[in-house]
Formats: C-alpha cells, structure tokens, sequence
C-alpha cells in the first residue's frame, strides 16, 4: 500500500505538516519545574460541583509553580453541546476566582497557543491525521452510520465476539475489519463514490499484556494494551476527545493532564496515541468523583441532578465563592484544614498544595460540613463586606430585601457589625441569603413574632417583668448597668438572678434571669435565639424597642 498516496487522497486540501504546525508552537519560557495545566470542559451544561476538583487543582499547581494555566473548550461534539454553555462556564470559573493565564475567553481567545475552541481547530487536527495515515497508523472506515452504531454500542471488541451477539453487530464487525485491509483501489472507489469515512487508528495492542504506568494521584497501574480501532476523525472530519486531547495538550505544552477518573479506561488508548504520534506523554491526574450520602447513609455518585451538583445554583442559594473555594481545597488536601486552623488570616492561595494528599478514592460532599466551613468564612469578613455582598446577592435574587437594606446603609452595616471582629465571631451566617433570617427582625416590614414565649410561663409574670424594664430602661446605660437592671427585675418577679443558683434549686423560684431575658428577647426580636440583646436595643433604640414591648404587654393583657 501506498500510504502517501492514500494519505493525499484522503486529505487532499491538507498541505501543511506537523512540523509546520510546532512551529507555531513553541516550547515556553518558563522556569525550570513550571507547570502547564487546563481545564478542558466540553460545553454540555452548567458547571458541575465536580468540574471545579480539575479546575482548582490544575489552577493551583500551575500558579505554585509560575506556570501557566489555560482554558480550553473541548466542542467536539456539535450534538451535545448546550447553546451559551461555553459563555456560562467562563462566566461561572471567573465568579469562582478560577483564573487563567490564557484560553477561551467571552467572545475569543487570550494567548498564542490557540485557538482555544477544538471546533475551530479542524485543520490542525487534519495535519496529524494524515501523518498516521503516512505512516500506516490509521486507515479510513466507511461503514455507513447505522453500522458505526451498532458497532459503538457494542463498545468494546469482546462484546462483538461473544457468540450471542447480534447478527447486526457480526455484520458490522466483519465490515469493520474488512477495511482494514482495503486496497488503494477500493479506497479510491469509495471517495470517488463520494463516501464519507471515519479515521481509525490502526490499533497494535495485545490486551493480554500491559503496561506499567504511574498515575499522580492513583499511583502505580497496569494498563491493557489497546487492540481497539478507534475513531480519531469522525466522518465528518471532527475530532473525537481522544485525538483532539492528544494533539491539543501536545501543541499547547500542558505538562499536567488533570481529568476525571472516567478518563482511566480509556487511557490505553491515549498512551497508544501519544506514542504513535511521537508525542511526550504528558503527567496523568486522575481525580476520584465525588460521591454524596444517599437516604439510607450508603454512598451515591453526586450526579446531575444532585443538590448542590450544579454551580450556578450556589449563587442563588447565596454562597460566597470564597465559601466554595475553602470548601473544595479541605476536600482536595486532607491538611488543608489543619494549616487554615493555624493561618485563619491567609488565602488559601498560600497553603502549600500538594498533590500526595489527594484522596485516591472519592471525595464526600457534604453540605453540612460546607455550612459549616461557609459560617466560618463570613464570620471573619468585615460588617463592610457582609453588607456589600449580601446587597449584592439581594439585589439579584430578592429586590425588596435589597431595598430594606440599602434604606439606611449605617443602620445595616452597625447590625452586621454585631459580634463581629473579636477572636470568637459569630457564626450566623452560612449564605447571604441567611441575613434576613438572622437579622430581618431589626426591620418593621419583617418583624413578627415567630418563636412565642413558652406558655408554662404565667402572663401577668411576663407582663410586670416587661413593665418594670420599660420603667427602668434607660439607653445609656452600659451593658452592665443594663444586665444588673434586668437580675434586678427578676429577682423582684419571683425570678431567680443567678442561672447557677437557679439550676440548684429550680423549685424556689418561676424561672430564672435567662427567662426574664427570653421574654425581653422574644418581645423585641420575636424569635428565642437572637445576637447580644444589648447590641440589639442600642441599635434599635429606645422608641422601638419600646414599642415592641409594649406591644408584647398588650398582647398578653
Ligand atoms: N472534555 C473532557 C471532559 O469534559 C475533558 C477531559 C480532560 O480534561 O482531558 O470530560
């Protein structure tokens, strides 16, 4: 066979060779140890709770190390692909502080190494396809559609062989393997018929013997030699992923290929690839899924439609970035938490982020413990900030609340200054979306009574407590003043001043200092758990917090 002669047939407008195309592609000036990392989405939906694992990842040790971290739109696929998919996840990355050097950005590219948009990269892929054909790597199939499909269901070449199978899928194997060994003759019938066919590798792989290859994250595998004749260009002159990787990562100097777990079986094929096309193999990450407790605590694949699988979602909901990012990186290094316990203060761009302490097996996901972490997060932020995000989040998701809160800009910001900037700040606040809950009461429009006082206490107890408050309520006052007064009036109401005292002998007394405080909060705040009481009148004021008491007072009467 005339492999030149097959190879100009079959990409007669393909004039340029790879050596053409490396020339576009120079090596990069980068120091020594840098490295060149991407993130390769395919545009099919939103950007899953998942899709931030490589991306963080890859972000990371590209800017440890003053390498270079690059986005590329893997769009291959025309029939999976979600119109505004690509906009959605640049625009997601960026709110996520997923920052890149260079790649697909809205509108374009940014960087010499494109295009960042495999769709736009078709005659690059061609050069290199019809190198293998030169070389007698790859051959052309042109089995119609209906038999590809019967062969890309059967999936994998044991399947075809089992004795049971399909007479279709017989048929189609038997065509398949037949072009293998088509003549120059045939090849030329079938263009000139105007055929379309698909580029096949030509696969030399004994399955039976494997290959030893170490996995960054997973560590030492055997990988199967492979034997299948995959697709490298499908008939309409596309790539499929794994051509498209190989050509693309080689071009694009990526060092490290950081991807889903789902990506180890096909790996045979990849190395298979990259060595026919005497390309480096670039370093291997293979990062574990992400798995979520089901119902029954037995542990589930966090899918699509899973809560809190869909990123866009968590802007809604009312997470900070900030409170994902943390999230991600104690899900990613298991030390992470530990150093951020010692350096609250620092980024977690300064934790020393290592690829040893990747979990080999899937991560949990779970959203307490991302609450948690997500309280953490905003208890440190300033009154300042919490004020300017929760506006923002307001005014996307909750006009009116936006409005309540920029009403009186001081007035909000002195109520989310409560508590706040000492060495044990509260940890109210999970989700922008939370501050109306915690802090709505302070606003007319929202005030109710949400939480009532418990009815075991007597009313006309509550009445003359609340009464003696109004009388002796000065605002002035300092907190100790202010919390002497009210032991005072407990202990005039038959209440007892010392919770201690009062936990020896509840007998003795109605209740203790802590009811007295609990009729005063429910009255003002309308819910039993509120912030600092004391913080809450000043900033309330006397007129109101008079009124409410009142209002509680008539109530009961
Ligand atoms: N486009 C592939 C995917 O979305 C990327 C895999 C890779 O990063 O190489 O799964």
């Amino acid at each position: 066979m005339d492999y030149n002669y097959l190879a100009d047939l079959l990409f007669p407008n393909t004039t340029e060779a790879p050596a053409d195309i490396e020339a576009k592609y120079p090596p990069r000036n980068l120091p020594e140890g840098a490295k060149v990392t991407r993130f390769a989405p395919s545009p099919t939906g939103f950007v899953h709770f998942g899709g931030l694992f490589p991306s963080t990842v890859g972000e990371r040790l590209a800017h440890q190390s003053q390498g270079i971290f690059y986005l590329r739109i893997e769009d291959t696929d025309a029939k999976r692909e979600v119109e505004g998919a690509a906009e959605g996840l640049i625009t997601t990355l960026a709110h996520y502080g997923i920052n890149f050097d260079e790649g697909a950005v809205l509108g374009g590219d940014r960087g010499d190494y494109g295009p960042y948009r495999q769709s736009q990269r078709a005659s690059i892929y061609h050069v290199y396809a019809k190198q293998l054909v030169r070389e007698g790597k790859a051959y052309p199939c042109f089995c119609t559609d209906e038999e590809i499909q019967t062969l890309s269901q059967t999936d994998k070449k044991a399947e075809i062989k089992n004795k049971d199978w399909h007479e279709d899928a017989e048929a189609a194997r038997l065509q398949m393997l037949k072009q293998r060994e088509f003549t120059i003759e045939e090849v030329e019938a079938e263009i000139k018929a105007g055929h379309k066919f698909v580029l096949r590798i030509l696969a030399d792989g004994d399955p039976n013997k494997k290959v030893p290859f170490t996995d960054l994250i997973k560590g030492k595998l055997e990988i199967p030699e492979n034997d299948e004749d995959f697709v490298l260009l499908k008939s309409d002159g596309i790539p499929t992923y794994h051509f498209a990787h190989a050509v693309d990562d080689h071009l694009m100097g990526t060092t490290h290929v950081i991807r889903g777990e789902e990506w180890l079986p096909s790996l045979a094929k990849h190395l298979q690839l990259f060595r026919y096309l005497n390309f480096k193999l670039p370093k291997y990450l293979h990062i574990a899924q992400i798995m979520r407790l089901d119902e029954n605590g037995s542990k589930k694949k966090l899918s699509k439609r899973d809560m809190g699988a869909n990123m866009n979602d968590y802007k809604e909901m009312g997470y900070a970035p900030e409170c994902v990012n943390e999230y991600v990186m104690t899900l990613l290094n298991s030390n992470y938490e530990e150093w951020h316990a010692q350096n609250p203060e620092k980024p977690y761009t300064e934790f020393p982020f290592s690829i040893k302490k990747m979990s080999t097996s899937g991560c949990l996901f779970d959203f307490k413990k991302f609450n948690d972490i997500s309280k953490n997060v905003i208890s440190r932020m300033t009154a300042e900030q919490v004020y300017k995000y929760s506006l923002e989040w307001a005014k996307e998701f909750d006009a009116e609340f936006a409005s309540v809160l920029e009403n009186d800009p001081e007035y909000t910001k002195a109520i989310l200054a409560i508590g706040r900037g000492g060495k044990k700040p509260r940890k109210d606040l999970a989700t922008w979306r939370d501050v109306k809950d915690y802090a709505g009461f302070f606003y007319d429009k929202y005030f109710k009574i949400e939480q009532p006082i418990d009815e075991r206490f007597d009313s006309s107890d509550i009445v003359n407590c609340l009464n003696a408050f109004l009388e002796s309520y000065d605002c002035c006052d300092t907190m100790d003043v202010w919390f002497e007064k009210i032991k005072t009036i407990s202990a005039e109401n038959g209440f007892c001043a010392d919770t201690k005292e009062y936990k020896n002998n509840p007998d003795a007394y109605k209740g203790s200092v802590a009811d007295v405080s609990m009729f005063l909060r429910v009255a003002v705040t309308g819910k039993l758990n509120a912030p600092d009481m004391y913080s809450v009148m000043q900033i309330l004021g006397k007129d109101k917090v008079s009124e409410r008491i009142t209002s509680m007072i008539d109530s009961l009467k």
